[in-house]
């Protein structure tokens, strides 16, 4: 421990700026302070750190290791049309985000040597029922009108693009924007290019609260050790609001169990995301081929149920029965962080100040991690306010009654 001299207070001084308390019986430690302090090595927390660390000092704490949690289990998908269900602004959040891949995976490129695995060639959605035909037709009616790209397909032309796709296949549509990415190489990029510019990442520490004093949060608890910090953002996923805040939040972050499956095949033998009516697959460049993905509330119990297998199987092969016939490879689930309203909660907290919130991507936190990155580094940075829509101050007036 580095020598010091014991302050009026009782804080400890340290000659590396390290500072101890030693009231009430419990030694901590004081870190040097950061201008920021970010919690979860996920996309999310990652995105924000790697964007801060262009004017500020950045730390980010991470309980595991970063990227292992539900940024590593998701399919990649940047589905912001095959998602959306009206042209709000979440949709035009999405959109803005997609539209971001491609120069971001080109910086991390360029910054890391790590490619990636951007993949632009577009998304099917498939019908198996006239029906089902209709209701997409109607479903997409508004995106076509708002000149987004949206092009109906013929079963032949389908399967002239997909020849491993069942020959049920009635037609579809073709959503040519709507890419994926290989989200564990894009968080591991994403990590390799924090380092680069110089964010302390501490991994293996776990944040149990936040410190906050006369309103203001000026850092987080982490066992014996205070990390300090101008200002905290608070990334930490479906774990979000289990972390002492210290102050009354009027919402909690809960976790949506998601379960994929991997098969494998010898080469790439599909070239599109494929959504069915009741499943999607997601085919990689190395032959790997995810499909996915059930979604249930059931808590933090990270079992693969025999139940989503079978539904996974099933809902593979209907898109695919070759696909569908194959053994699996591998299997995992992961927790998307979701609000009470299913929306992100973005930016500051009515009664605590110097903290910012980046949670609730539910289903999107891929797609939307650039987006999430620029709107909280723009709000850090004094250059605009996170849209109210997103931000955590709708829960206050909701609670308030109003
Ligand atoms: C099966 C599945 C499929 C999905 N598919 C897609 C898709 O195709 N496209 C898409 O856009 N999105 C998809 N998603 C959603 C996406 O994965 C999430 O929205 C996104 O990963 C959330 O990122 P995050 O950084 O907020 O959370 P996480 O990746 O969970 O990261 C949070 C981090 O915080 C850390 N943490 C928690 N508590 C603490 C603490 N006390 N102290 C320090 N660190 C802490 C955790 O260890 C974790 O590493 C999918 C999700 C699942 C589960």
């Amino acid at each position: 421990m580095t020598v010091g001299a014991l302050t009026p207070c009782g804080l400890l001084q340290l000659r590396n700026f390290v500072t101890t308390s030693v009231c009430n019986s419990i030694e901590i430690v004081t870190e040097m302070a950061t201008d920021v302090i970010v919690i979860g090595g996920g996309v999310i927390g990652l995105s924000i750190a790697r964007e801060l660390a262009l004017d500020h000092t950045v730390s980010l704490i991470e309980r595991g290791r970063c990227g292992q949690e539900a940024s590593s289990a998701a399919a990649g998908m940047l589905g912001a049309q095959a998602e959306a269900y009206g042209d709000d602004l979440f949709f035009r959040t999405c959109v803005e985000s997609r539209e971001m891949f491609p120069e971001l995976a080109a910086s991390l490129l360029d910054e890391t040597g790590i490619d990636v695995g951007l993949d632009l060639a577009g998304t099917l959605l498939l019908s198996f029922s006239e029906a089902d035909i209709a209701a997409r037709s109607q479903r997409f009616a508004w995106q076509k009108a708002a000149g987004f790209e949206i092009e109906q397909l013929s079963a032949a032309e389908i399967r002239r693009e997909e020849p491993f796709i069942s020959t049920d296949v009635l037609g579809g549509f073709y959503l040519p924007k709507d890419g994926q990415i290989d989200n564990r190489k894009l968080v591991h990029a994403l990590q390799r290019s924090c380092e680069l510019r110089g964010v302390k990442l501490v991994e293996e520490t776990a944040v149990d609260g936040l410190a906050v004093e006369n309103g203001k949060v000026n850092g987080v608890f982490a066992g014996k050790e205070k990390f300090a910090a101008d200002k905290v953002v608070l990334a930490a996923g479906a774990w979000g609001t289990e972390i002492n805040a210290g102050f009354d939040l009027p919402f909690i972050i809960r976790p949506m169990r998601g379960q994929i499956l991997q098969f494998r095949t010898a080469k790439q033998l599909f070239k599109h995301v494929i959504v069915g009516p009741r499943g999607y697959i997601v085919p990689r460049s190395d032959g790997r081929v995810l499909s996915g993905a059930t979604m249930d509330d059931a808590g933090f119990d990270a079992s693969v149920t025999n139940e989503a297998t079978a539904h996974l199987i099933e809902s593979t092969a209907e898109i695919s029965p070759s696909l569908g016939a194959l053994k699996v490879q591998d299997s995992w689930t992961g927790f998307r962080p979701f609000a009470p309203d299913r929306m992100p909660v973005f930016g500051r907290v009515p009664n605590a100040e110097n903290l910012l919130l980046a949670l609730g991507h539910f289903r999107n936190g891929i797609l939307l991690s650039p987006v999430t990155a620029k709107l909280i580094a723009n709000d850090l940075r004094g250059i605009a306010a996170v849209p109210t829509e997103f931000s955590p101050s709708r829960f206050y007036s909701a609670a308030m009654g109003s």
